[in-house]
């Protein structure tokens, strides 16, 4: 994680062996009779990039207040490099935060901004001057150091918010939602940006998001949260390709979701379709479970009956709308009752593209059996 040219930020390299750099063990958060995060056990390695992932109301926000110090839990513990922090108010933690809005003071400069911190902990001018220097200009604002905040861009400022926690040497940095305020094109850059700082610097970034491409694009791992419970927490492509409940599948990416029945051991009855065999890992026959086929895998046809014509699994279903996206056309299939599945055609040949199915018409989905991927019920609700 280190790069060439560190300076004043990268811990040694003797400590990265030893504890995780943030632990959470069982903690809880209790607001009144409203349990916000619950019984939550995590671990995050050392210059990791860690991100926190779920819909609005979920605890994401409240967890990683705890970390900083802004809330107390109800109950747990919550250790930063194996050192318990709960009797350590925010400013004396080793963690800095940044937040979706910037909270800069309109009336210094920049460089004053990003200063700021080190002259109320009196560290001398001249190292102030050069550390503030060497921030700004690994956030490439050096040229922008005697602006006022109000001369800045929106994406520039979250850059020197980002200048300002970095200056003090955190352990951990925390953000929350720090893209949140701009517009798409900005934070598809500034996501980028984010990520060489974070492995310029080396150290840990806890990210707070609801943002499941930004999550995907950024995080070397993401817990995807739910009611208060991480239901899952693995690396990208593992969450994105084996989501393990129906909530992660739901998430991230489209939910394309079969209610089945584990029918024995490798086997799924669909509801209202065929028996198939799949990889049921360690759920029980006759649990109930949700198999998972993603839009761009699955092929829709006009004819087709039955089960596993040609080894490959299909259902039958009714178009419910067909829609041309440029590259792709997105066609939504009813199975029968609340369950929609969403196909995805390349627009590859102009002729293909007029035949296929429109609203109202009977199809088949099929798929390569390879393609499916079965997950349990969520256990926290469909958030
Ligand atoms: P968002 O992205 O909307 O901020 P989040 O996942 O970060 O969502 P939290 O801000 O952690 O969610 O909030 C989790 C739940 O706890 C929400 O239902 C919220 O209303 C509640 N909550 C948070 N802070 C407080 C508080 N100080 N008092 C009472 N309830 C709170």
């Amino acid at each position: 994680m280190s790069g060439p040219e560190q300076t004043t930020i990268t811990e040694p390299e003797t400590s990265t062996a030893e504890s995780p750099s943030v632990a959470l063990r069982n903690v809880t958060k209790r607001f009144d009779d409203f349990t916000a995060v619950d019984d939550l056990s995590l671990e995050l390695g050392r210059g990791e990039f860690f991100t926190l992932l779920g819909p609005s109301g979920c605890g994401k926000t409240t967890t990683l207040r705890m970390i900083a110090g802004f809330e107390r839990p109800t109950s747990g513990e919550i250790a930063i490099e194996g050192e318990d922090v709960a009797a350590l108010p925010p400013h004396k933690r080793p963690t800095n935060t940044v937040f979706q809005s910037y909270a800069l003071f309109p009336h210094l400069s920049v460089e004053k901004n990003v200063g700021f911190g080190l002259k109320r902990k009196g560290v001398g001018k001249d190292e102030i001057a050069e550390r503030v220097a060497a921030e700004l200009q690994r956030v490439g604002l050096a040229r922008e150091a005697n602006r006022r905040p109000s001369q800045l861009s929106g994406g520039m400022q979250q850059r020197v918010a980002l200048a300002r926690a970095l200056v003090n040497l955190p352990k951990v940095l925390l953000l929350d939602e720090p893209l949140g305020a701009l517009d798409l094109k900005l934070r598809k850059g500034l996501q980028v940006e984010l990520k060489r700082i974070q492995r310029e610097v080396g150290i840990t970034f806890v990210y707070v998001t609801h943002d499941q491409e930004e999550a995907l694009t950024m995080s070397d791992r993401i817990a995807v949260m739910n009611r208060g419970h991480v239901e899952q927490v693995s690396v990208p492509e593992e969450v994105y390709d084996r989501p393990t409940t129906t909530f992660v599948a739901g998430f991230i990416g489209v939910s394309n979701l079969m209610p089945a029945t584990v029918a024995g051991a490798g086997r799924v009855r669909l509801d209202g379709g065929p028996e198939v065999g799949a990889d049921t890992g360690d759920l029980d026959n006759g649990e109930r479970c949700a198999a998972v086929v993603r839009p761009e895998k699955l092929t829709v046809s006009l004819d087709g009956v039955g089960a596993e014509v040609d080894g490959k699994p299909r259902v039958e279903g009714v178009v419910e709308s067909s829609l041309y996206l440029g590259t792709a056309t997105q066609i939504v299939v009813n199975l029968g009752g609340d369950v929609r599945m969403t196909v995805l055609v390349p627009n590859a040949d102009e002729a293909e593209r007029q035949r296929l199915p429109g609203g109202g018409a009977k199809v088949s989905l099929s798929w390569a059996p390879e393609h499916m991927h079965v997950v349990r019920e969520s256990p926290n609700g469909s958030g």
